[in-house]
């Protein structure tokens, strides 16, 4: 059947293809999509266009955002969704702004007794409730390493949770996944951090503490590792990882497992 979607993004492709430049400058800059075959590839490439057909991108005065600086924001940003299909997972926003450094923005929180306290953060990053995405470019740019960071990722997971209403730590599950299950696994760890820190605020935690925040900072940092850290996420806490796994539908230890085996003949 003939579909006016099907041939705009049709269109849309065939006057943008990615470069193999730009697939050499993409491989060296992000370690972490390492490890896709050649159709996984394609289809990242593929929906990292039609993502920036799709949004528009705001670079503020000293951000010099290029068409690779372009894609490899793009490209991060789809790595989360390449299994997902049947929703339109970065739904009701449009705008992703790039700022040239960390940014101070206000903060509001109400605690347990209603008062509301009030600060000024240092950010790097920022996902709005139906708004844009702010970036800091930096963190763009050191992100796409296996290290447990990446600010990409981490700002997205917040705009998959938001699908379903307030950033809670809980995104809209497929049909095979449980809310129990996918609570118990989060909150059983989310506990586990916050009693280490309650007990000593320098905690050698096994992952980043700002993962004790609140639930929806859980995911959007335990989504990085996911990602980025998988060995790291899967030895701490087994039982998330799994959750992800359930969730994205893909499997980033296996593939570092691969890499790293190709790596040591
Ligand atoms: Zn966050």
């Amino acid at each position: 059947m003939w579909s006016l979607r099907a041939w705009r993004r049709q269109r849309i492709l065939a006057r943008h293809p990615i470069s193999s430049d730009a697939w050499r400058m993409l491989d060296e800059r992000l370690p972490i999509i390492a490890g896709l075959d050649t159709a996984e590839r394609q289809r990242l490439g593929e929906r990292a266009v039609l993502f920036l057909h799709d949004k528009h991108l705001s670079a503020l005065p000293g951000v010099a955002l290029d068409a690779h600086g372009r894609l490899l924001l793009a490209v991060q940003a789809q790595l989360p969704l390449l299994q997902l299909d049947e929703l339109n997972w970065y739904q009701g926003f449009h705008e992703i702004v790039l700022y040239p450094d960390d940014f101070i923005s206000p903060q509001r929180h109400r605690d347990a007794s209603g008062v509301v306290h009030e600060w000024d953060g240092e950010h790097s990053g920022e996902a709005w409730q139906q708004g844009p995405v702010i970036l800091a470019w930096p963190g763009v740019e050191a992100s796409g390493q296996w290290d447990g960071y990446n600010l990409v990722i981490h700002e997205m997971a917040h705009k998959l949770d938001m699908l379903n209403g307030d950033a809670n730590g809980l995104p809209p599950l497929h049909g095979n996944m449980r809310i129990d299950q996918w609570a118990s696994a989060m909150q059983s760890a989310y506990d586990r951090m916050n009693e280490q820190l309650d007990a000593d605020p320098d905690a050698e935690t096994a992952i980043d503490p700002y993962a004790a925040e609140d639930p929806a900072e859980f995911f959007a940092v335990t989504s990085e590792y996911f990602f980025s850290a998988p060995d790291l996420l899967t030895a701490a806490f087994p039982a998330v990882y799994a959750q992800l796994q359930l969730f994205y539908r893909q499997d980033p230890l296996a593939r570092l497992r691969r890499i790293e085996a190709l790596h040591t003949h």
